[in-house]
């Protein structure tokens, strides 16, 4: 099987983002000697509109200037040690703003390309695909949406055609949330390993344009959560995120996860961790072909990293590691 360790590149979008230092370098410096260690390669998501925001808000502040190397200087390893970096996009981007030595985040009307006009979606999209392409050389061809709102996808079909984004990894089948910011349904998702779509990321179509690789998914129960939030309470050390921002809200999410039975992402996140294995045993007993697995370096864990560690010692002889780079 293909397992993909795919990481969301970026900081925290609620009331602080946190440092670069705790959500992007320590965590993903770490992701990447465990990449040398196995010689399993891994792809990065890498938010771009924060990027575009850095560069410009970089020239009037000096910590903005040390950050943005910094952030630079990684993306150059990520690149040189043959990790792949991808399109990830979060326009709230487009209205956020640097002042008094923090950023201010602003994600009402703007937290998906949804909530923008056709104009400004392609002129986004555009903007930042060139960017990230310009500034690693290479071209990308796999696109996930910030905060997986990728619907509805026909307003983005023609202008992904045109930038020649093949492929889709933001869906994770069964998953839905609606609030004031998210928006999405992916109950109705193909429980494939992968599929072509063309208008509708839900709906496969064997001629479609595209390819879905959905992130792997899973019915986590209340007692997982319980178990969640009391481990980091107990034990933070272990269990305590190492990002040092705050999440974006999302009101009742809490609770529901904690009453009931919901679908969430196969992850390397803090205790998502310790279903890796169950969820891979799982993939195989379908045999399906690919597994994606999602992560995101500010919320890695101590707990996580050594979970994530046994899991890919166990699993790299026997399963092939490998970045949407190389499926071009
Ligand atoms: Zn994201």
């Amino acid at each position: 099987m293909n397992i993909f360790l795919t990481y969301d590149y970026e900081l925290f979008f609620g009331e602080s983002t946190g440092s670069v230092d705790k959500c992007l370098i320590e965590p993903t410096n770490r992701l990447l000697n465990l990449s040398k260690l196995f010689n399993v390669k891994m792809t990065f998501f890498v938010d771009v509109g924060y990027l575009i925001k850095l560069k410009e808000f970089a020239i009037d502040n000096l910590e903005l200037a040390i950050d943005q190397q910094k952030v630079l200087e990684q993306l150059k390893c990520i690149i040189e040690s043959g990790n792949s970096i991808q399109l990830h996009i979060h326009p709230h981007w487009e209205n956020s703003f640097y002042e008094d030595g923090n950023w201010h985040i602003i994600t009402d009307k703007s937290y998906k390309l949804d909530d923008f006009s056709d104009e400004e979606i392609r002129r986004i999209v555009r903007n930042y695909k060139y960017f990230i392409d310009t500034l690693t050389g290479q071209k990308t061809t796999a696109f996930r949406a910030g905060g997986w709102c990728i619907q509805p996808f026909y307003r983005l079909k023609e202008l992904f055609k045109e930038l020649e984004i093949t492929i889709d990894s933001s869906v994770f089948p069964g998953g839905k949330f609606f609030s004031l910011h998210y928006d999405f349904d992916f109950t109705n998702a193909p429980n494939k390993a992968k599929y072509r779509f063309e208008s509708d990321v839900c709906i496969e179509d064997l001629d479609g344009y595209f390819t879905e690789y959905p992130i792997s998914s899973w019915r986590y129960s209340p007692l997982f959560y319980w178990r969640l939030y009391i481990l980091g309470r107990l034990f933070p050390s272990k269990h305590k995120m190492l990002g040092d921002g705050i999440f974006l809200s999302q009101p009742g999410r809490k609770k529901s996860v904690l009453t009931n039975f919901t679908w969430n992402h196969v992850s390397t996140d803090g205790y998502y961790a310790s279903k890796l294995n169950t969820c891979l045993k799982s993939c195989e007993k379908r045999n399906f072909s690919d597994m994606v697995i999602i992560g995101h370096p500010k919320s890695m864990t101590n707990y996580s990293f050594q979970v994530l560690e046994n899991f890919i010692k166990d699993n790299h002889t026997k399963h092939a590691f490998r970045t949407f780079k190389e499926l071009l």
